[in-house]
């Protein structure tokens, strides 16, 4: 490390005892702020198995800028908060967890149903070539795509629709990311998965869903990984 990253860490790490020990997480700047989160989030079992990739993602993506400015103060807490049309920005542990069980390689193109704030869709676009994702409301299709823009994610495109029926014109997909829940796995998203993909997706009622990783192996999904979650539901037309 160089001395100036070993002072700038240094000064970090002593702020954000002096803002903890007040009670008062304000006073640290929103980089500051992120850098922490992601510090907590690295530290927990699933966090430990980060990919490089991933982590430097979260490390970069500005979530501040994802929420609705009355929750700029929670900006950089671990959970969702909520957002326009009665929808939620996803818990980033909840978001590092889905980008690091999709395996992304640089070349991959990616299907996201759900974009709501654009904050999953961001951490993705870091990572892949292309981010395809589908909002069902066209307020959070439209503020999210204005804000993607503005971040400079020009391999981002945003459809606005009911993505239970994926995006045939541009499939097959790499990894596919759902980010509301479903009763059962939507099947032209399986569909629309190439063999040898990943996809992640909550399954399940109300109150919590299981978080699944499949790999699509002959044609059909085969279980990966699991955790526990609680995700807003798939709406339909
Ligand atoms: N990843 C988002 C999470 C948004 S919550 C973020 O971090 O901000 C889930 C989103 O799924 C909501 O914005 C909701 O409007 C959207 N959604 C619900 N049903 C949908 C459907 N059928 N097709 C596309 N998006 C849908």
């Amino acid at each position: 490390m160089s001395l100036t990253k070993c002072i700038k860490v240094w000064t970090a790490a002593i702020l954000e005892k002096k803002a903890k020990a007040s009670g008062d997480l304000r006073k640290m700047d929103f980089d500051q702020q992120r850098a922490a989160l992601i510090r907590h989030i690295l530290k927990s079992r699933e966090g430990k198995k980060f990919s490089r990739q991933v982590v430097a993602a979260l490390e970069k993506v500005p979530r501040h800028r994802f929420v609705d400015p009355d929750m700029l103060e929670s900006a950089y807490d671990d959970r969702a908060l909520p957002i326009d049309c009665n929808q939620t920005i996803s818990q980033p542990y909840v978001v590092g967890i889905m980008t690091n069980w999709l395996a992304l390689e640089s070349r991959h193109r990616v299907l996201e149903i759900g974009t709501g704030s654009g904050y999953q869709t961001a951490v993705l676009a870091e990572i892949v070539q292309t981010v395809y994702s589908m909002e069902f409301h066209r307020p959070l299709a439209d503020k999210a795509r204005a804000l993607l823009d503005e971040l400079g994610y020009s391999n981002v495109l945003i459809k606005t629709g009911d993505g239970y029926h994926g995006i045939v014109q541009e499939a097959p997909f790499d990894g596919i990311i759902v980010t509301c829940r479903v009763d059962k796995v939507p099947p032209p998203l399986t569909e629309q998965l190439v063999e040898g993909g990943r996809m992640v997706i909550p399954v399940g009622p109300e109150p919590q869903q299981v978080l699944f990783a499949y790999e699509k192996i002959k044609g059909s999904l085969k279980i990966l990984d699991r955790d526990l979650v609680r995700f807003v539901p798939l709406l339909r037309k």
